[in-house]
């Protein structure tokens, strides 16, 4: 799942992997549990992730590439924020080979950078089931409470990463670092590009339906 830092990304792929019944692979989640959980790793990870910066790419490969060996991915996944480089995707591809597979398909989420600042700024999430809710577009039942029943009202938060001096940073990031791979795809014949600006979650997701049918 490609697309810019609040695309939207993270809630479609959570949709396909219900649908699909394969894991969903979220760099972010992944990186950010360890810093929550003061690991070794997450040490090393939080100085990029509060001001935005992308992890040194050896080390995100690291993780990751540990997280797609274990055995529930073995009928697949669904990868989101990973890779993010050139490096990342080229390191992908060849540990997938390694291992007799390639990536089927590269859904690109295309929003306007406008319309990225306005969501992100606007996203809070839950801390325990980490749903994304938006205060705009996708807005829980009871102010600022997740809807979930077994989260019994959990104070909804907001990302350190997603005010506003650094969305804009990470936006810039986006565009030097992480577009590049959409080219990257693109050759191998594999990239689906889906217009998201000014489309609510469940119309993106009908979209990425129909290029998957
Ligand atoms: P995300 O939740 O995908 O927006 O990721 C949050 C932060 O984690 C990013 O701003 C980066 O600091 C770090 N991160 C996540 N995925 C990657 C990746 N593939 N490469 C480098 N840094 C990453």
């Amino acid at each position: 799942m490609l697309g810019a830092p609040g695309a939207g990304k993270g809630t479609q792929a959570h949709y396909l992997a219900e649908t699909l019944r394969i894991p969903h692979i979220s760099s972010g989640d992944i990186f950010r549990s360890h810093v929550e959980n003061s690991t070794a790793l997450g040490q090393k990870l939080q100085p990029y992730m509060s001001t935005g910066q992308l992890v040194p790419d050896a080390l995100a490969c690291e993780i990751i590439a540990d997280r797609l060996t274990e055995d529930d991915c073995a009928d697949g996944y669904i990868l989101d924020g990973f890779p993010r480089s050139t490096p990342q995707a080229e390191e992908l591809s060849r540990q997938m080979s390694e291992r007799g597979n390639t990536l089927d398909i590269a859904i690109n989420l295309e929003v306007d950078d406008d319309e990225i600042v306005s969501r992100l700024a606007n996203r809070r999430s839950c801390p325990d089931c980490g749903h994304i809710y938006n205060l705009i577009t996708l807005k829980p039942t009871r102010e600022n409470q997740c809807d979930t029943p077994e989260c019994n009202g959990s104070a909804l938060v907001q990302r350190e990463d997603d005010q506003e001096e650094t969305i804009r940073k990470r936006l810039n990031i986006y565009h030097e670092t992480t577009e590049p791979i959409v080219q990257y795809y693109d050759s191998q014949g594999i990239l689906k590009s889906i217009a998201c600006s000014g489309r609510n979650p469940d119309q993106i997701a009908e979209a990425i339906d129909e290029v998957l049918a």
